[in-house]
């Protein structure tokens, strides 16, 4: 059976019974919320009108990180919780979630500010429970970021956070979700809220590959669609009024090989003192953020402009002048959509990034938070759920995210890499046992200049539910992102590799190259 097949099924069951909880949105807080609804014995399942991560889940700086701004902010509170699901995560899944290395570059004179620095590493770090050196010398800077500034330069305070990649990271939550029964189709978009005299009562979706529509009954439809959280409380009778200001954040990824840097680095950009990173992730150097409105409408996909790429370029060529960094050195880019709560600030910077959670006519939305605190999020929506489930056991109890716990001994895996076989089973769990036994000797290569094993490529067309070639290389693997014109090049092997597991004829495969080649040239490459 492939995946299209599986797919298949999961849609036939889906107007065979009442469902406890049906959860639009395939982003983290969907698949957070998924994961804890199935471990409380509800009977859910997930709808995602694009592809899992589709939205701005695959689309974030990669930190799972306590938040230096809200400590800053005095938001003691969401620091340490965010810290806290930090060290978690970092000791449930190694491999997918890593614990990195953040420097900021101090230079001479500002000693206010250097001195309100420190103390809030120290808070930081003491919330974490863990003691840390906070300091880096000017020779260790040298050696950690040898192109950094060095005019006035001082040292460097090191900050602890952690790095992921988003998109396997919801992959892994949503898997560990099926594992216990729920369900998730990809490509189905709710279309129609169902209403019964009180309120709403299930969800018309549409399966947008086959074009057929379902009606999904359910005791409790949770919203859970991030940017897009308006456009279904639109069809809601008796709504708040608060509403969602979408915020764009964009990223422009380079080669390592153009800006050696062997730490991530945190920086202040010279035009409005934001603090914008630049990080090392998986081989490439990947630099942002943006925080601006964005105008674009939410219905087409969106993408970076000229003027954030010369606003990331110029806070680069600011930190970094001698590597004279160009457009010409940037492979590839993204843009994602943050849903703040609009309070109507100047600065869309200063709105709050805290999840909220609307119970409105039966219909629970739940947007805004971080990827770092998705179960946080998760459990407090069930909290609310409860008004309309009833009692549900253990919602206080932090029990660990992945019940899984991963076996693996390094000596067994036909002599892979050791920090190959980590990423592996942080990235798929206990199944890249099989992943790695179903493999060639020839697949478990990496593809050139990358970490990612072909094995990786055939295992996730195998088993991934993927629909669409840009699921294969923007979201099940992210080469899409790494290699030069979204790896093109390697197209063919691929196809020699997926074309026969994903059930596509010569026709189809033409067709979703040039799909996957015109979403990368509009959105994932530079402006034109
Ligand atoms: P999304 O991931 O957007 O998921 C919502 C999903 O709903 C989408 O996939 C969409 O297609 C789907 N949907 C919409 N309408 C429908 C419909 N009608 N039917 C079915 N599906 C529908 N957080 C961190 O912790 N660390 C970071 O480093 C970080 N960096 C960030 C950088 C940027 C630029 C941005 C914008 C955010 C960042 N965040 C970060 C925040 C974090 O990425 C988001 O909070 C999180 O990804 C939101 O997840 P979500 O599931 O709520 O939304």
């Amino acid at each position: 059976m492939n995946a299209m097949q599986s797919r298949e099924i999961a849609l036939g069951e889906l107007e065979n019974k009442t469902w406890d909880v049906v959860i639009i949105g395939g982003g983290i807080t969907g698949a957070g919320i998924l994961r804890e609804s199935v471990r409380r014995g509800l009977n859910a399942v997930l709808v995602e009108q694009e592809d899992f991560s589709w939205g701005t889940s695959s689309r974030s700086t990669k930190m799972v990180h306590g938040g230096m701004r809200y400590l800053k902010q005095g938001n003691i509170g969401l620091t340490r919780e965010s810290v806290i699901e930090r060290e978690n995560l970092i000791r449930e899944i190694p491999g997918l979630v890593e614990d990195r290395t953040f420097i900021m570059p101090y230079y001479k004179g500002n000693v206010l500010q250097r001195l309100m620095l420190q103390t809030g590493l120290v808070v930081y770090n003491l919330l974490s429970g863990k003691w840390r050196k906070n300091r880096c010398s000017l020779s260790d800077m040298a050696k950690r970021a040898p192109l950094v500034k060095s005019n006035d330069l001082k040292g460097g305070f090191l900050i602890n956070d952690a790095v992921t990649d988003d998109s396997r990271l919801v992959l892994r939550v949503l898997h560990e979700a099926l594992k216990q029964g729920a369900r998730a189709i990809n490509y189905c978009k709710a279309e129609t809220l169902l209403k019964n005299e009180h309120a709403t009562c299930g969800v018309r979706v549409r399966d947008t590959v086959s074009g057929n529509d379902y009606n999904i009954q359910a005791k409790l439809v949770i919203n859970a669609t991030g940017a897009w959280a308006d456009t279904l409380r639109q069809q809601i009778r008796k709504k708040n009024n608060k509403h969602i200001r979408p915020l764009r954040g964009s990223h422009i990824i380079l080669s390592a090989k153009r800006l050696p840097l062997f730490d991530n680095i945190s920086l202040m950009h010279p035009e409005d003192g934001r603090p914008v990173i630049t990080l090392t992730w998986e081989g490439r150097i990947l630099m942002g953020t943006t925080d601006i409105d964005h105008q674009d409408g939410l219905s087409t996909e969106a993408s970076i402009s000229k003027k954030e790429v010369k606003y990331l370029l110029d806070a680069l060529n600011f930190q970094f002048p001698e590597a004279k960094i160009t457009e010409k050195d940037v492979i590839s880019t993204m843009a994602g959509i943050r849903p703040v709560i609009d309070t109507g600030k100047t600065d869309p910077s200063k709105e709050s990034r805290d999840h909220v959670i609307w119970l409105e006519d039966g219909l629970l939305t739940v947007t805004g938070g971080k990827l770092t605190t998705f179960r946080v999020i998760a459990l407090d929506t069930l909290d609310k759920a409860q008004k309309i489930l009833g009692n549900l056991p253990d919602l206080k109890q932090m029990q660990n995210v992945f019940d899984e716990k991963v076996d693996w001994n390094t000596n067994h895996f036909r002599h892979l890499p050791d920090n190959s076989v980590k990423r592996l089973f942080g990235r798929y769990g206990n199944r890249a046992k099989e992943l790695i036994g179903l493999s060639s000797d020839q697949n478990l290569q990496t593809i050139p200049d990358t970490e990612t094993l072909w094995a990786e490529i055939e295992w996730a067309a195998t088993n991934e539910m993927v629909v669409h070639l840009d699921d294969l290389m923007l979201r099940r693997t992210r080469i899409g992102l790494l290699l030069e014109n979204g790896g093109t090049e390697y197209l063919p092997k691929i196809r020699q590799l997926c074309q026969k597991i994903l059930g596509w004829t010569d026709q189809t495969w033409e067709e979703e190259e040039n799909r996957y080649l015109n979403i990368w040239k509009n959105h994932y490459s530079l402006p034109n």
